[in-house]
């Protein structure tokens, strides 16, 4: 509270309330209204046409892509570490046991080196499950190549920071059998609480909608396949409300502005910081060839943990929220509680204890960002 420049500050952008009023006064306010249709068309618009379901929020669409892939005890997902709980926790808690891998250093993404280990050793692995951190795109090409030599084990992607990011010209969220999206206040594009399943392979559309619709075929009989609706799979209650969506199509309709926004704030940070990254010590986020960041969020590593914390500390008296990042999950307790068996991650423990990301939003704007840049080079002086 009362920081000068905050970390996060999400912000109205086009006509969110002016959709929110139309779907309220239009009736439909439960799931899968007029507005949801709007925001799934133009979603599936932006991932080479694939089907487009909205959630609650991102772990609902983790936990359906589970559920679609009859992950049950005996299976073993694996997941990275360095990530957000829901990663690990949709895919735990349906009973598969988890196997945690480290990351590559460039990206923070997954290492495909590891995950090839982790396959040759455990024959249950059922799905790998891969996060373009900070919404650049991990290294695909290079799971690819492991995952060929395995192809009853799906790539799914927790794509909750790469919405409209690209690796190779194609859109991240596309590369795995499905990818799932976060629309929750602290993502790029918001709507409080929210998410989406998208399907790459039209094979699972029918099952997954009654899956989204509490275990009936009420979209088979809606769309006249059958002449009565009822209890036909399991599932749950995981669509997002039509006011929401409407919500959300606001953010959407906006979102060259709002990459343009983010872009600005990233390069600002670029120009202030790379100067003299190297002569204090920083490492600065690194965007590999052909991909294309969705711009999430900023981050710089710094020598040590000790001088990582100092950092945060120095910001804080100087008005600006800057934070640390994931807590490895290989070493959480209930992290420890669900892996089918104990893995090294060394990149993890040694980035998560020197990471610290600066204030990133779309009103941010580049004169925050380098006066935020301003007050780490003030504090590591
Ligand atoms: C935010 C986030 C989630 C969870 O998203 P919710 O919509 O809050 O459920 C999952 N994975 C990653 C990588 C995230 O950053």
């Amino acid at each position: 509270m009362g920081y000068e420049i905050p970390f996060n500050q999400p912000a109205i952008i086009g006509r969110e309330l002016e959709h929110v009023e139309a779907a309220v006064r239009g009736g439909h306010t439960s799931s899968s209204g007029p507005f949801s249709g709007r925001v799934c068309e133009l979603l599936s618009a932006s991932h080479e046409g694939a089907h487009v379901l909205l959630t609650t929020s991102c772990t609902d669409a983790l936990e359906m892509s589970a559920m679609l892939m009859d992950i049950e005890p005996g299976d073993v997902v694996i997941v990275p570490s360095f990530t957000f709980v829901s990663t690990a926790l949709a895919f735990s808690r349906a009973g598969a046991q988890l196997l945690f891998a480290d990351i590559e250093p460039r990206t923070l993404g997954i290492d495909p080196d590891h995950v090839r280990q982790l396959l040759e050793e455990e024959p249950r692995v059922r799905a790998v499950v891969a996060v373009h951190y900070a919404g650049i795109g991990c290294d695909l090409a290079g799971l690819a190549e492991v995952m060929s030599q395995y192809p009853d084990v799906m790539l799914i992607e927790d794509n909750a920071h790469g919405l409209f990011g690209s690796a190779d010209g194609r859109p991240l969220g596309t590369f795995g059998r499905m990818s799932t999206l976060s629309f929750h206040e602290t993502k790029n594009f918001v709507c409080g609480e929210g998410g989406a399943l998208v399907l790459n392979d039209p094979a699972d559309i029918d099952r997954a909608h009654v899956l989204h619709d509490k275990g009936t075929n009420r979209r088979a009989f809606f769309l006249g396949q059958v002449d009565k609706y009822t209890w036909v799979d399991t599932g749950s209650s995981f669509g997002l409300s039509d006011m929401l969506a409407a919500f959300l199509l606001g953010q959407l309709e906006q979102r060259d502005v709002v990459l343009q926004r983010r872009r600005e704030v990233f390069e600002a940070y670029v120009e202030a910081l790379e100067p003299v990254a190297s002569e204090l010590g920083l490492r600065l986020p690194v965007v590999p060839e052909r991909r294309q960041s969705a711009y999430h969020m900023f981050h710089v590593l710094l020598p040590d943990r000790g001088s990582r914390d100092r950092a945060l500390d120095g910001l804080r008296e100087r008005g600006v929220q800057a934070t640390f990042h994931y807590v490895p999950l290989h070493s959480a307790d209930e992290g420890r509680r669900a892996a089918a068996m104990p893995t090294a991650c060394p990149v993890t423990d040694d980035i998560s204890g020197r990471l610290l990301r600066l204030p990133f939003y779309n009103d941010l704007g580049a004169d925050g960002a380098r006066q935020a840049a301003g007050s780490l080079l003030d504090v590591l002086a």
